[in-house]
């Protein structure tokens, strides 16, 4: 049976793939239109029973030691390589992505999976000197308890892994609820869990609406914390509408920029720049949104990325694993993209690649768009202040380091930025001067696991992967102790 039929209408809750009570909504294959399978929108009892389940199972699964957490993580990660295969051609299925590029986000999970567990198996806190000699300050470090993930359907494997794995590493409890249009990966993913010997309770998925499946875990008293990735409009409103007090990381929208001075390699900035604008067809948060060029530079570079970008292919990601872009995951991306093209080209700006959908019967069903490339572009665009979430990128020219920098910090989002430059005074400056979480040079992968991944201003608040992904769910204790002196054997 193949995995989509297996997962149609179930929610996982206690360890078990039960058929939901209102299997009411068809999730389409946005490069063809039809129906994958059905998903459940989880009825308030269903939210009940994943609650309570997880806060059952919080009590023994915290209570175990780091090492036995480590092992189910490590299987967890060997049992989704081994079926990478699989899961790749369901998250195509769904979200319309590449096969090759899908498994390598389900490798990439696997990863997230071995990372965690060995930061599980090394949790630990720390003795604090007090002011006199006879007291110690013992810090120890217990996990939150129950968690809500609440997941958006760009990366529906990557951005459920690094909660899962962060949260399930500590000690914690989880609730995962994906969004609407991509539920069967989560799903999938939780079947692994039960596969690896996680015990019932640890990890439920629940699906539905955000705005009552999700907005429900984000009120209810049992849910210690709540995961969010997903738009800033979203992660403020879940941030304003909790009605008990809790932790909350909220990873969010960007609107990321890319600094290419003169000293730059302009082939390696070209490569960089059309593989982070159109890779996922740009519906990436980390994607670069637009580009800012030394004026000296700026017709070359141009005249690279056009040709960068109309090479590119776009296809049905299923029967053309190794495309550049597959389909967009739904029509609101893709509106979204024809809305930007056309407010920049109706304030001037250059067309120079792209922007139309491809030609072709294959592409009539499907949310398809082509590699699009906007020249001279300003911030009197969509374009250059909003994050489109399409593959489309706007490039404008400038003549000064300074202005570049305020160009480029000149956003409410601050989630990551790119640099391209050859001179250590120039990487120096502008790394320290961009208010991002994340500055990539000479790169395009901003994040990797071993390190820290966090936005700042609207962006969000909170980190996921590295340590600090696992600490997130943990709480601080100070225990401290008052020492007598030994009465006898001194
Ligand atoms: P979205 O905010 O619309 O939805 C995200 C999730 O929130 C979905 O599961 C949705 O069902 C749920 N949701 C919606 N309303 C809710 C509510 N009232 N209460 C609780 N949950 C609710 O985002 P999206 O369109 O799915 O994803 C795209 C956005 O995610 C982009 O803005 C992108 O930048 C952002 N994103 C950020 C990161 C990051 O690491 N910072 C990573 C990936 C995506």
């Amino acid at each position: 049976m193949s995995i989509q039929k297996r997962l149609d209408g179930r929610l996982l809750i206690n360890g078990v793939l039960i058929a939901a009570q209102n299997p009411s909504t068809a999730v389409h294959n946005p490069a063809t239109g039809e129906v994958v399978a059905m998903t459940g929108s989880a009825h308030p009892q269903e939210i009940e029973a994943a609650v309570a389940a997880a806060r059952a199972a919080f009590q023994s699964w915290s209570g175990l030691p780091g090492k036995a957490r480590a092992k189910c993580l490590h299987r967890l990660g060997d049992l989704i390589e081994a079926d990478a295969d699989a899961m790749a051609q369901l998250m195509t299925l769904e979200q319309g992505k590449p096969v090759n590029e899908a498994r390598g986000e389900i490798l990439k999970l696997a990863e997230t999976c071995h990372f965690y567990a060995e930061e599980a198996s090394r949790i630990h806190g720390e003795t604090v000197p007090n002011d006199s000699t006879d007291f110690d300050s013992i810090i120890v470090r217990e996990p939150i308890g129950v968690v809500g993930a609440i997941t958006p359907w760009n990366y529906p494997a990557e951005l459920v892994g690094w909660k899962l794995c962060g949260a399930l590493a500590a000690g914690c409890t989880i609730i995962i609820k994906p969004a609407e249009i991509t539920p069967f990966t989560a799903l999938a993913i939780g079947e692994k869990c039960i596969e690896a010997g996680i015990p019932a309770g640890v990890v439920n998925v629940v699906t539905g609406p955000g705005a009552v499946v999700g907005q429900a875990l984000v009120e209810h008293p049992g849910v210690d914390k709540i995961a969010f990735t997903g738009s800033s409009k979203v992660g403020l409103h879940i941030q304003k509408s909790a009605t008990t007090v809790k932790r909350m990381a909220l990873e969010l929208g960007g609107n990321c920029p890319m600094i290419v001075t003169r000293s730059a390699d302009l082939d390696a900035a070209v490569k960089g720049a059309v593989r982070r604008s159109y890779r996922n067809c740009g519906q990436i948060c980390i994607a670069i949104n637009r580009i800012y060029v030394d004026r000296q530079v700026y017709d070359e570079f141009l005249q690279k990325l056009a040709v960068g970008a109309e090479a590119l292919t776009v296809a049905n990601g299923l029967e053309f694993p190794a495309a550049d872009l597959g389909a967009m995951a739904s029509a609101e991306p893709l509106n979204k993209t024809q809305e930007h093209l056309a407010d920049a080209v109706s304030k001037g700006a250059r067309l120079l690649a792209g922007g139309a959908r491809p030609n072709g019967a294959e592409f009539k069903n499907g949310h398809f768009f082509r590699p699009t490339v906007l020249a001279d572009c300003t911030h009197e665009m969509l374009i250059m202040t909003e994050e489109t979430f399409g593959p489309i990128v706007g490039v404008a020219p400038f003549e000064t380091l300074q202005e570049a920098v305020q160009l480029a910090n000149d956003t409410p989002y601050g989630l990551a930025s790119y640099v391209y430059a050859k001179g250590a005074d120039e990487i120096r400056f502008l790394s320290r001067l961009l208010d991002y979480g994340n500055v990539a040079v000479n790169t395009v992968d901003a994040g990797i696991i071993n390190a820290p991944y966090g936005g700042r201003k609207q962006s969000g608040v909170g980190y996921e992967h590295g340590r600090e992904g696992m600490l997130e769910y943990m709480n601080f204790k100070h225990i401290r102790v008052r020492f007598d002196m030994p009465s006898e054997g001194i």
